[in-house]
């Protein structure tokens, strides 16, 4: 079987990175390709509905020190005064299974993973304005209206590293920004190599003699 791919997925808080790459697992599987996204470790509190395992690995300050030392993550940071990190085991394991991997991670974990892994593949989400920025952090009800200040504060900062990402999505209409982001995924797969590589089979007998009306 053939390694999956790995995406890193940067916004905005706000911007839309939940919300889409939680619809493009669907997406992707319409099109018969397994993509997972990468569950983080955060030593941040739980969000109401959030469950340790499914959204992060909830874990605190000494357990996330104590990873790092054991050289655990294949990248962590500092986002919004709380840690979060990517497991490098988890993440090869799915990889090595074939999986594509999505990494919702800041620009500092962007630049980590790239500098490790420089074939991994970068998108970054924008909104269509800075009001509609604050406008769906306040409709998703879930952060304080301090927590809502800080991460309009830092918005500029993430989006200012927009240029070290290899895509960029402007996340208007949800729809359209959706299927541009499984554009993205699906491209590499139909390039003529790869295509080759799992319909050979199908190409040599639309080739076969007598199959069609060629010489
Ligand atoms: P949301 O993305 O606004 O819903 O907020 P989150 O609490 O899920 O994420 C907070 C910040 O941490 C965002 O900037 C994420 O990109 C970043 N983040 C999440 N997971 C990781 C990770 O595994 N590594 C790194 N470096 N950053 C992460
Ligand atoms: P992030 O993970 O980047 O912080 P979310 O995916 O949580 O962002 O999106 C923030 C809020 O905006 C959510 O309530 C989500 O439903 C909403 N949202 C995302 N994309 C759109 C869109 N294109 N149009 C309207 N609302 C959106
Ligand atoms: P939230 O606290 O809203 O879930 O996430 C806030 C920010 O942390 C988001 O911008 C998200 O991309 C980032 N983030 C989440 N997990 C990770 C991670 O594992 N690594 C890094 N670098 N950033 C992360």
């Amino acid at each position: 079987m053939s390694q999956g791919s790995l995406f890193i997925v940067s916004a905005p808080s706000g911007g839309g990175k939940t919300s889409l790459t939680r619809a493009l697992v669907p997406a992707l599987a319409g099109h018969g390709v397994t993509a997972t996204i990468s569950v983080s470790f955060t030593t941040r509190a739980p969000r109401p509905g959030e469950t340790d395992g499914v959204h992060y690995h909830f874990i605190d300050e000494a357990g996330f020190v104590d990873k790092i030392g054991r050289g655990d993550f294949l990248e962590h940071a500092h986002v919004f005064g709380r840690r979060y990190g990517t497991g490098l085991s988890e993440t090869r394991a799915l990889l090595d299974a074939g999986h594509d991997v999505i990494l919702d991670i800041d620009w500092q974990g962007a630049r980590q993973v790239k500098r490790e892994w420089p074939q991994a593949i970068g998108i970054f989400i924008v909104p269509p304005s800075v009001a509609e920025l604050e406008r769906r952090l306040r409709g998703r009800s879930q952060d304080s209206e301090d927590v809502i200040a800080e991460r309009m504060r830092e918005a500029h900062e993430e989006i200012s590293h927009h240029a070290e990402y290899d895509y960029l999505i402007v996340n208007e209409n949800f729809e359209q920004a959706l299927a541009e982001m499984a554009a993205i995924f699906l491209e590499p797969r139909l390039r003529s190599q790869r295509q080759l590589a799992r319909h050979g089979e199908l190409v040599a007998q639309l080739l076969a003699p007598g199959a069609s009306g060629g010489a």
